[in-house]
């Protein structure tokens, strides 16, 4: 099948588009905008420098404009200093410590047992966050972004003030705003949210000691990958949620491995229960939920930690609310150019909320300058993996089975084992598995990964879809041996019937007729 989509024969389409950028930036835009007073005039002012912003940013300034940025916590935003990053440099840890543990099965003696010390693992998290957010605001610099440490208050589509950090304030002019607000944690309305104890994802990254046990409230992701962390450095951890399944927008039979297999390493699990209240008693936090069926159940530990999802934070939008800014459900709404209803104003990230991932909130960020300084860039909300870093990990991209199977037409799904994997052998990990959802013709309509690497592995599949490709091609491409990559072709091939190292009745069949 010929690339219909970003292949080679675009590429020359594709530089024509750079060089056209790069002309439309030099000949119209920053030279409208350009102005006596470089500290208060922009081309392009961008709200909030978590990853949505900082990116918009930089790109903008790569195309010749002339930008600031306005942060009023920490360059990096929530995914750099409390969210992804530091979550991630304790996951490793926590994955570090539990495997250390390990280590006898594969003939590895430790003369003692390992130990944890968590003020050490808080400030390695800490100096990766450092060196990441420090890099960023090198970044912004370099790139010549004039970046103001205090909190933006748009007067109007062209205007902002910005009170800074010593308490004094500036007006700033600019052609066009880029919003790039974020999230905060949704604090659910029910009594014993504020006692000792009650913490959030934020709280999670700066803990002083590993708890006893831990309830986690909701289970979706934040939950699951901070269960998974807190269990592996050895909590006793629940996680209760009020959906029939965790992940529950995940592929379904995602959700039943991943509740599994926290199950075996004692993580309790309550699906259909709805938190209702926290309180103190026998000397520790007490969850009181009520199931499906009625009933009140209740859950202890030494702390409760709430996840039940993020809201958008227009704070220091009321100008532009006052102007008409189109919002939904506490959401700014942007068309796929990241365009508001407001001439000139752009909405990108957490703050209009889409997927609430950070690798989303950069390509808005990245379309929205374009788009800002006169090029039609368009978001694809299509082709978006969604990883979740749980022990082992999940990812996923494009539609899930249940989503493939309501949309009509035929669709083949298949599963292959990493048990059935050679690398998954040699490095003990084989738990979990590949599925591939395929269409009518061939074409790739989602995946999902449960396993060794997955996060990495998904692009794979992201690239395939991007590129329109078909199983055949997939298929057809030499994957080297003995990596992970190969059970992404192999369960390709399970999809078509014809895997090679697992058994499968149809292939079989099919060559007896
Ligand atoms: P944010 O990162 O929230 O940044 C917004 C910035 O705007 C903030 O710095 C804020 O201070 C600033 N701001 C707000 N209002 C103003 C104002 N009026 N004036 C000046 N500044 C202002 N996503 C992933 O893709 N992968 C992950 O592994 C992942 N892990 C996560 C783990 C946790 C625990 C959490 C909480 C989130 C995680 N996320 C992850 C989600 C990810 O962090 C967000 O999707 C991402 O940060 C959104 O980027 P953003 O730029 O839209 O907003
Ligand atoms: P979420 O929406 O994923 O999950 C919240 C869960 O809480 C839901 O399943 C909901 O049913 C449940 N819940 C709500 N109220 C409840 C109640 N009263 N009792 C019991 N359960 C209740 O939200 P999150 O886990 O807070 O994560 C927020 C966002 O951050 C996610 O949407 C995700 O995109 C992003 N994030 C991404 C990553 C990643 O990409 N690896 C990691 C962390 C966070």
């Amino acid at each position: 099948m010929t690339p219909t989509n970003g292949g080679w024969r675009d590429n020359k389409r594709q530089s024509q588009r750079q060089g056209d950028l790069r002309l439309v930036c030099r000949d119209i835009a920053c030279e409208e905008y350009l102005v006596a007073n470089e500290n208060s005039q922009f081309d392009v002012l961008v709200i909030g420098a978590g990853p949505g912003g900082y990116v918009a940013a930089i790109r903008a300034a790569q195309l010749g404009a002339r930008v600031g940025i306005v942060e009023k916590q920490y360059i990096g935003g929530t995914c750099l200093n409390v969210g992804c990053i530091p979550s991630k440099a304790l996951l490793h840890i926590a994955q570090t410590y539990a495997e250390l543990r390990e280590l006898d099965k594969i003939g590895i003696k430790l003369n003692a047992e390992p130990t944890l010390d968590m003020s050490v693992a808080v400030a390695f998290k800490d100096k990766v966050v450092k060196q990441l957010t420090g890099g960023v605001a090198q970044l912004l610099k370099a790139n010549k972004v004039a970046i103001f440490e205090g909190t933006a208050e748009t007067l109007s589509p062209n205007r902002v003030r910005v009170t800074l950090k010593d308490g004094t304030t500036q007006e700033l002019e600019t052609g066009k705003l880029i919003l790039a607000n974020g999230s905060v944690p949704i604090a659910p309305p029910f009594p014993g949210l504020d006692g000792r104890n009650v913490i959030f994802s934020d709280d999670a990254m700066n803990m002083p000691k590993v708890p006893e046990s831990l309830v986690c409230i909701g289970g979706g992701v934040i939950a699951v990958e901070l269960a998974c962390m807190f269990n592996a450095l050895g909590s006793k951890v629940t996680i209760v949620e009020m959906l029939p399944a965790i992940i529950a927008n995940e592929d379904e039979e995602v959700s039943q491995a991943l509740t599994r297999s926290l199950s075996k390493r004692g993580v309790e699990i309550a699906v259909g229960a709805k938190v209702e209240s926290i309180a103190d008693a026998d000397g520790k936090k007490r969850v009181t939920a009520t199931t499906s069926d009625g009933q009140q159940k209740t859950f202890d530990g030494e702390y409760v930690l709430v996840a039940v999802g993020r809201k958008a934070n227009p704070a220091g939008l009321d100008g532009l609310i006052r102007a008409g800014l189109a919002m939904d459900r506490g959401r700014v709404v942007a068309d796929d150019h990241l365009q508001t209803n407001l001439p000139g104003v752009y909405a990108i990230g957490d703050l209009v909320g889409k997927t609430w991932l950070a690798h989303v909130a950069m390509m808005e960020g990245e379309l929205a300058a374009e788009h800002a300084l006169g090029h039609d860039a368009v978001m694809d909300y299509t082709i978006v993996p969604r990883p979740i870093f749980t022990f082992p990990e999940i990812a996923s991209v494009g539609l899930t089975e249940k989503q493939a199977r309501e949309r009509g037409g035929a669709v083949r799904a298949e599963k292959f084992p990493w048990v059935a994997n050679g690398k998954a052998l040699a490095t003990g990990e084989t738990e979990g598995f590949t599925k591939v959802i395929l269409g009518d013709y061939g074409e790739i309509l989602g995946a999902a990964i449960f396993g060794p690497d997955a996060t990495n592995l998904i692009t794979e599949f992201s690239l395939a879809m991007r590129a329109e490709l078909t199983a055949d091609e997939v298929i057809a491409t030499i994957h080297p041996h003995p990596t992970y990559s190969e059970a992404l072709r192999e369960a390709t091939l399970a999809a078509e019937g014809r895997a090679v190292h697992i058994f499968q009745r149809s292939a079989a069949a099919a060559a007896r007729r």
